[in-house]
């Protein structure tokens, strides 16, 4: 089956979005036996609109639409390709009582152009959108297909995963089979390298990567008869890509990090505590979001000033003065500091410079050590991470918790990640 996407938004032709939705989609075609032969953008202007969708229309069997979805005059993707295929908007009852509902719980007035998106063809497959207000839907006519999707990913990919796959697993007779590996300590570029051999001849299973801030995940997609035939044709496929990335796949599950943390501690019957300067509470709160932490957590401690590493965790003075609070013995002072304190079996310490102001020659921003101590000693890595504040925050919140995986797991740390 032939398949088009075509993107619309004027946003996207003036280079002022990057169309992130369009290689999403396209990544989740050819499993489903779909090829993909035009990808599209047009702006969000009546006339040429409806020559692409025409275009589009005559040439592809499925055709998935992205943006334009919106109450607003410029919308106009659905009213253009439901003409196209001699469709007619009419309201949903339960669409308008649905936006109302949504609009009158969050005290906001409900204009008339907000119906818009409560009109569809009556043929039409109506797929739920929880993270806006405008549904995605499906137009069937001469056996052709519309998919027409929002524009945010926010609210696309969730849509697409949970809706739009199903479907056309429907459609094209498929059943998909897929697996997240999650890797943290590789960029994606490298990843990618190292696996180029399987990614260039990859046809079934399909090799999707995805990256994001300091870690990389593979969606890796069977297409098949059933679950087990789809488990057989991806374990050899696991099997080498952990062969050549080892340790640094932290999941083949698609498991955060934090919650893989959360299980071997759990499962090791060990406690920890955390103290955190620059990432101010952000491992700990990660280890907490996970149900069942009480399990191993016994505290967090945001000591930021100098006065509270002393004060709070026991960091010597002279540390302090001779090394300053951004150093390898400050962090392996304050990890043995709260595992003392605490009376964990781990201590877990972080300590930094994250920005924009406060870095200088011999400690820039983005110098960072992170530290961990348990009955044996302690060990502490100096990282050095780019990027502005926030991301250094949060590349630091994964360098500490992969530095108690590996802990947990009695592995050295990788240090050509940093
Ligand atoms: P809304 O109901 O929010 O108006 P919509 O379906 O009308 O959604 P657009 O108005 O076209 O979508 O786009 C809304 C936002 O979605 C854009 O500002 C942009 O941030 C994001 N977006 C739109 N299209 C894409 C795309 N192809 N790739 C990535 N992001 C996109």
């Amino acid at each position: 089956m032939i398949a088009e996407i075509v993107s619309v938004g004027t946003e996207l032709l003036m280079g002022q979005i990057v169309n992130t939705d369009a290689q999403f989609i396209a990544k989740h075609l050819a499993p489903l036996g779909l090829a993909c032969r035009y990808q599209v953008t047009v702006g969000d202007n009546a006339g040429r609109l409806t020559e692409v969708v025409r275009a589009a229309l005559s040439r592809a069997d499925i055709v998935f639409f992205t943006g334009g979805l919106g109450p607003t005059d410029d919308d106009l993707t659905k009213e253009t390709v439901a003409a196209a295929l001699g469709l007619a908007c009419v309201p949903f009852p339960e669409e308008v009582e649905r936006l109302t509902r949504f609009f009158r719980d969050r005290g906001r007035v409900m204009t008339p152009n907000n119906l818009k998106q409560a009109s569809f063809p009556e043929s039409a497959i109506l797929l739920p959108n929880p993270n806006g207000t405008a549904p995605g839907c499906i137009l069937e006519a001469g056996g052709k297909a519309a998919v027409l999707l929002p524009g945010p990913p926010r609210e696309l990919y969730p849509m697409f995963t949970d809706h739009v796959l199903p479907y056309l697993e429907r459609r094209c007779n498929t059943h998909l089979y897929s697996r997240e590996l999650r890797i943290f300590g590789m960029g994606e570029s490298m990843l990618t390298y190292e696996l180029r051999d399987l990614i260039e001849r990859q046809t079934n299973p399909t090799i999707a990567p995805y990256a994001k801030t300091g870690e990389v995940t593979l969606r890796l997609t069977a297409s098949c008869e059933t679950d087990a035939e789809g488990q057989r044709l991806l374990s050899p496929l696991i099997e080498e890509i952990t062969r050549r990335v080892g340790d640094r796949l932290y999941s083949t599950e698609g498991k955060p990090l934090h919650q893989v943390c959360a299980e071997l501690l759990a499962a090791s019957g060990r406690s920890l505590a955390v103290a955190e300067s620059c990432t101010g509470g952000m491992v700990t709160s990660s280890l907490v979001s996970v149900p069942g932490c009480s399990d191993f957590l016994i505290e967090g401690c945001v000591t930021y000033s100098n006065d509270a590493k002393m004060r709070r965790l026991g960091v010597s003075e002279e540390t302090l003065r001779a090394h300053t609070a951004v150093s390898r013995q400050c962090a392996l002072e304050m990890a043995r500091g709260i595992r003392q304190s605490a009376g964990a079996d781990y201590g877990l310490a972080i300590t930094g410079i994250a920005g924009p102001g406060g870095g200088t020659e011999a400690q820039p921003v983005g110098l960072v050590y992170i530290a961990v101590a348990d009955a044996a000693g302690a060990e502490a890595v100096e990282l050095h991470l780019y990027g502005d504040r926030d991301r250094i925050r949060r590349t630091a919140t994964l360098h500490a918790l992969d530095l108690l995986r590996r802990k947990c797991l009695n592995r050295t740390f990788v240090r050509d990640i940093l």
